[in-house]
């Protein structure tokens, strides 16, 4: 399984499945969507945190791990377009925890539950051998010609972000180096990431989007994976990637190119989203609903299928893994 890899171990799962009519949208987006009954859309995802993959108990108190394990999944609903509704909870839980870890997890990811009226209807318990393990299936609702996907970018869209990105990246990292001094706003959206529920739905209900990705793998991801769903380029402006100033400092402080490190960041759950130029104005009650979430334009889409970073030394490629542009 190392050699295989996560994409061809997928390929390989999912070769093996056969879709029914009633499948809208299968394996390979950021949720499916099925319509059981003609009209009615259920929009399904999943998602495990595994203590040690996706989270280290030593810096993630108990509230954050539940806030965390709902998140991701109330994330991929909203790049769906979709309105959450219910979710399903399965802990596998080691013999020795602590009662009050369990406590707090229900403490963070009931909060964030009821933030967006979404209620937990069920789940499972099971002993762990070794780390501790939270299962979240979430389900929500969307309309037909509402669904939001990645493979709607055309030749000459906008490539949007909601909020600012790196923040997450740069809160693990600080978490784990404990050099915590004035970043508490990155730790926080390390810990306890905003599902942009909001954002999605108001796309989805304005229709201003052609296609939509969650930044659970980081932007370069993100990028990279609308461009191959929809068989287009993208070119991004790094220059205008929304940055805040604690984000530019901490990388500026470690000799590091900021642009380049937050296109390899993941863990902030923005919104990649694309824009037709002619329905930009379907942004203006999308950008109403959110208050103060910025939507910014990073790049554009283009025919040429490359994926590129203009910034001020020319025009880069994409960065596979961390790189600098600076030259
Ligand atoms: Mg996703």
């Amino acid at each position: 399984m190392a050699d295989l890899g996560e994409r061809a171990l997928i390929h390989r799962i999912t070769a093996r499945l056969t879709m029914p009519g009633w499948v809208v949208v299968g394996p390979g987006d950021d949720a499916a969507v099925v319509e059981p009954k003609r009209g009615s859309l259920d929009v399904l995802t999943t998602d495990v945190q595994v203590e040690g993959v996706h989270f280290d108990c030593r810096f993630v108190p108990p509230d954050a791990i539940g806030h965390r394990a709902l998140a991701v999944n109330l994330s991929d609903l909203a790049a769906m377009g979709a309105r959450p509704r219910a979710a399903l909870l399965s802990l596998v839980l080691p013999g020795q925890l602590d009662l009050a870890v369990v406590d707090g997890l229900l403490d963070g990811l009931l909060a964030l539950a009821d933030a967006h009226r979404v209620a937990v209807v069920g789940g499972n318990i099971s002993r762990s051998p070794g780390p501790l393990m939270v299962d979240v299936t979430a389900t929500g609702t969307a309309r037909r010609r509402r669904i939001l996907t990645r493979a709607g970018a055309r030749p000459g869209d906008l490539v949007y972000v909601t909020g600012t990105i790196g923040d997450a990246a740069v809160g693990l990292r600080s978490l784990q180096e404990r050099a915590d001094i004035d970043i508490g706003p990155c730790e926080q959206r390390y810990l306890r990431p905003e599902p942009r529920v909001r954002a999605g739905v108001a796309l989805a209900g304005a229709r201003a989007a052609s296609a939509c990705m969650d930044l659970s793998d980081g932007l370069a991801d993100a990028v990279r994976q609308v461009a191959d769903a929809s068989h287009v380029g993208i070119t991004l402006d790094a220059d205008a990637l929304p940055i805040t100033d604690a984000v530019k400092r901490w990388h500026d402080d470690r000799g590091q190119d900021a642009a380049a490190a937050v296109l390899q960041g993941g863990d902030d759950y923005e919104l990649l989203f694309t824009v037709k130029p002619a329905h930009r104005g379907r942004l203006r009650p999308v950008r109403h609903a959110l208050g103060g979430l910025p939507l910014t334009c990073i790049g554009v889409v283009t025919k040429d299928p490359r994926l590129a970073v203009r910034c001020a030394s020319g025009v880069r490629p994409l960065p596979e893994g961390f790189e600098h542009f600076r030259s």
